[in-house]
């Protein structure tokens, strides 16, 4: 399974990849006639495995098509199949000059999955564009139809974090739109603000040229993005953590006070392009874990614990990770 993480790492285990719904139902009923759990893969790029993985079937929907429809006036109905990769998705709604999706340019990974830690960047997450996912619900094995407030989505979070093995994602529908909606709240986007018939694709390529130089191309540098959540704290925590770290810098959102975690890593726990043995985090963003060589699942395990425990000896904060560890 290794060669199906972006971190390359995990052990052998059984895959099928399903390319129909009926090939789906049968995959699931041959995991649950042979006391199989069902873990579903996307292009694991969010994911890293175990070398023991013989309890699982690794079900891999590869389900294709992108169709855009007109809801009205100037509001459209986009549809993607969950084994389209999420950026084609993006390509095709910018080529459309449809409003929506273009900030979560060049995130890696499966539309399937997208729903699923609900992608976010630059300030938008997939939430604010979701209508609703056709699921298979692998318990009561049957095809439904759910809307985005049943989906619990929050922060790199949703419903379908929380209960894996319940839904398998087989599609997804998100409403775009053509009217001016650009969401440029964010660095660097800001130095779009006023610029004269700016298109979603303008947003898209300054998204694509930030992402390139910052974060390691994980088929040259395996990795899996973020390793951890940022996390938001009370105004009280915050006021405790500045007394010895006085320059965090701090976004106030709802509900608190989020920390970066990238920043912390660095000034805390002192790790920016730390190295032990094949594994380190990248000297541009210390948040992303990257396997320099040969690394095992163990000794990830042990450098990111290493991380958090100094982060919340000295801070009291537990960093959470964002990563799945399948084992
Ligand atoms: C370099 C890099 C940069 C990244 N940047 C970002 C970023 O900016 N923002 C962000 O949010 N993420 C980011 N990520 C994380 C990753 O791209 C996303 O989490 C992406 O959605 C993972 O897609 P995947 O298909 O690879 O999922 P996988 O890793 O295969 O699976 C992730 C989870 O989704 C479940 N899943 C997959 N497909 C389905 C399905 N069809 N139905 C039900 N469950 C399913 C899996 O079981 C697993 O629990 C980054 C990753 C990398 C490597």
């Amino acid at each position: 399974m290794k060669e199906c993480s972006s971190i390359r790492v995990g052990g052998e285990g059984d895959l099928v990849v399903v390319k129909s719904e009926e090939e789906l139902k049968e995959a699931v009923m041959h995991a649950k006639a042979s006391g199989l759990r069902v873990h579903i893969l996307g292009q694991g790029t969010n994911t890293y495995f175990a070398e023991d993985l013989s309890k699982y079937l690794f079900i891999k929907p590869d389900f294709k098509g992108i169709e855009c429809n007109l809801l009205r006036a100037t509001s459209y109905l986009l549809q993607a199949a969950s084994g389209e990769s999420f950026d084609d998705v993006i390509q095709y709604s910018v080529d459309q000059g449809l409003w929506g999706i273009e900030n979560l340019s060049r995130i890696p990974g499966s539309t399937g999955a997208a729903p699923v830690q609900n992608v976010g960047a630059y300030g938008s997450e997939l939430k604010d564009t979701f209508v609703s996912s056709r699921v298979f619900d692998i318990e009561e094995n049957l095809f439904k139809d759910l809307l985005n407030d049943e989906c619990n989505f929050g922060y790199r979070d949703s419903f379908f974090k929380h209960n894996p093995g319940k839904y398998i994602i087989v599609s997804i529908t998100l409403n775009l739109t053509k009217e001016f909606k650009p969401t440029l709240g964010y660095k660097p986007l800001d130095t779009l603000v006023g610029k004269e018939n700016l298109t979603p694709k303008d947003v898209r390529d300054l998204v694509t040229a930030t992402r390139l130089a910052k974060l390691p191309d994980w088929k040259k540098f395996p990795n899996t993005g973020s390793f951890f959540k940022n996390i938001v704290i009370t105004k009280e925590a915050l006021e405790a953590l500045k007394v010895n770290y006085p320059n965090i810098p701090v976004n106030e959102v709802v509900g608190g006070y989020k920390v970066p975690s990238a920043w912390l890593i660095e000034h805390v726990a002192e790790a920016k392009g730390l190295k032990v043995g094949d594994i380190g985090t990248w000297e541009k963003q210390p948040l992303v874990i990257v396997n320099y060589g040969n690394a095992t699942a163990d000794e990830i395990n042990a450098f990111a614990s290493e991380i958090q425990r100094k982060i919340e000896e000295k801070t009291g904060i537990k960093l959470e990770r964002e990563v799945n560890f399948i084992s």
